[in-house]
């Protein structure tokens, strides 16, 4: 993938995992002796005790898109951005630009998401 793209996705990952933290930051003050600066480094921080913490705290469904953002972040870094963690086939354009967190090409998503309902019953 070119630069910019990668540079695109990126900052629009940044900015969701920003929105995430700040989401759950918010809730999980509550009952917590967390100090606001904690909070605010949340985001460059992604893997301290802190945010495994936040995991923990987030919703299922918040918490796994705050871990896929993260991810996704790390494979920018590592090279491996835009491939499908499944089959290895490039993810469409199209869904990154929906879904630029998303793990795996759209026919792998269908697979997982149904091995994950017979998992849960
Ligand atoms: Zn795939």
């Amino acid at each position: 993938m070119r630069k910019d793209r990668l540079a695109y996705f990126r900052k629009r990952l940044l900015e969701k995992q920003r929105q995430l933290v700040e989401e759950v930051g918010k809730s999980a003050l509550y009952g917590k002796d967390q100090e606001d600066d904690s909070i605010k480094d949340l985001g460059d921080q992604a893997n301290t005790a802190y945010t495994r913490e936040f995991f923990f705290e987030l919703g299922n469904g918040d918490r796994r898109l705050l871990r896929d953002v993260v991810s996704a972040l790390q494979k920018i870094d590592d090279g491996s951005f835009g491939s499908c963690e499944r089959c290895s086939e490039t993810i469409a354009d199209k869904r990154l630009e929906a879904l630029p967190f998303a793990r795996y090409c759209i026919n792998c998503q269908r697979v997982v998401e149904e091995e994950e309902r017979m998992a849960t019953g």
